[in-house]
């Protein structure tokens, strides 16, 4: 399977994400370079090109979770699953 992922579904995640970055929110004007669509579950860990899947991220975000999906919570020391901003729902707002 590709990672590729089609301009129709790209476009659509886009307009869901409100053209902004899912984790640091920056939006599309403000970032330097073309916002990526990332894998939540990352494809290298068997995440899939489906559109619940897939999320947009800029640059810095991306290459900062790369293939991660858990983190140490600095707090409480223990594992914890990374953010999920299509939990967050932001694509139900404003
Ligand atoms: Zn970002």
């Amino acid at each position: 399977m590709s990672r590729h992922v089609s301009v129709k579904i790209a476009d659509r995640v886009r307009s869901a994400a409100r053209n902004r970055c899912g984790y640091c929110l920056s939006p599309q004007h403000l970032v330097m370079a073309r916002l990526e669509i990332e894998h939540i579950v990352p494809f290298a860990k068997g995440g899939s090109n489906d559109e619940s899947n897939l999320w947009l991220a800029c640059p810095i975000c991306n290459r900062y979770k790369s293939d991660k999906t858990t983190a140490i919570d600095p707090q409480t020391g223990e594992t914890a699953a990374l953010f999920n901003p299509r939990t967050w729902g932001g694509d139900k707002q404003g």
